[in-house]
């Protein structure tokens, strides 16, 4: 396969399932977004796809990460080398197989060597949900970290520490996908990591 050809899977899928659908959610007055998910990890960017081809439109992603290749725990906090369950089980792709972790392996490595692999490389993984987002056009906003949530009528008011400002945005629905502290990182509570002596707090 050419290098040209590498992605024809994705775009024979896209194709196939035809334009995303027409934003049907009526716009809401003083309302920026239909949904505001939090986090740009798998299920953050899985959502947004989802909402998407839902006809769902207005739709935010934050990540209080600096960039993709540190959000997640893939390339930062993460110590084991291969994701824990089978690469076999249904991922962000949707039910699309052409978007799936195995046709983009596939597609650069070949059928053998997927059949080779046990389980995914955190490596890997952390290259598929970046090219996920890249081709499916998945937008998140980094350096954007959800500080608190405020119920105003009948929507909601994040308040989001953007670069280092705080800044308000207003949404209907919020989409928690952000994910767990100390994911494959050490977390340990501020109450003791405050008077523990400084030769037991992590390094972050
Ligand atoms: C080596 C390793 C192997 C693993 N194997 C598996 C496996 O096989 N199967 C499995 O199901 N799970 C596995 N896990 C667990 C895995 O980490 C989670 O399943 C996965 O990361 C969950 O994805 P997520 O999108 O929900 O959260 P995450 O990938 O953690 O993404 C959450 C995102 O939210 C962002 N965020 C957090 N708080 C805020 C905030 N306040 N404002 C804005 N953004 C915020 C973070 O920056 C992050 O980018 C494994 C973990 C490790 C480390």
């Amino acid at each position: 396969m050419s290098q040209s050809d590498i992605d024809a899977a994705a775009r024979e899928t896209l194709r196939l399932i035809g334009p995303d659908p027409q934003n049907w959610v009526p716009d809401r007055h003083a309302v920026d977004h239909n949904v505001i998910v939090i986090g740009g990890g798998q299920s953050g960017s899985a959502f947004a796809f989802a909402l998407r081809r839902a006809g769902i439109g207005k739709v935010t992603v934050v990540d209080a990460a600096g960039d993709a290749a540190s959000s997640g725990p893939w390339l930062s906090s993460a110590r084991m080398h291969k994701l824990r369950t089978s690469k076999s089980l249904p991922g962000p792709e949707l039910g699309l197989p052409g978007l799936s972790f195995q046709a983009w392996y596939e597609a650069r490595h070949g059928a053998a060597a997927y059949g080779a692999i046990d389980r995914i490389s955190r490596l890997d993984w952390a290259a598929y949900l970046d090219w996920y987002r890249k081709t499916l056009g998945i937008k998140v906003r980094y350096r954007t970290k959800l500080l608190r949530i405020e119920p105003v009528q009948d929507h909601l008011r994040l308040h989001l520490d953007v670069a280092g400002e705080v800044r308000t945005e207003t949404a209907r629905k919020i989409i928690l996908a952000s994910g767990f502290p100390s994911n494959g990182g050490p977390a340990v509570p501020d109450v003791l990591s405050r008077n523990l002596p400084k030769i037991f707090t992590p390094i972050r």
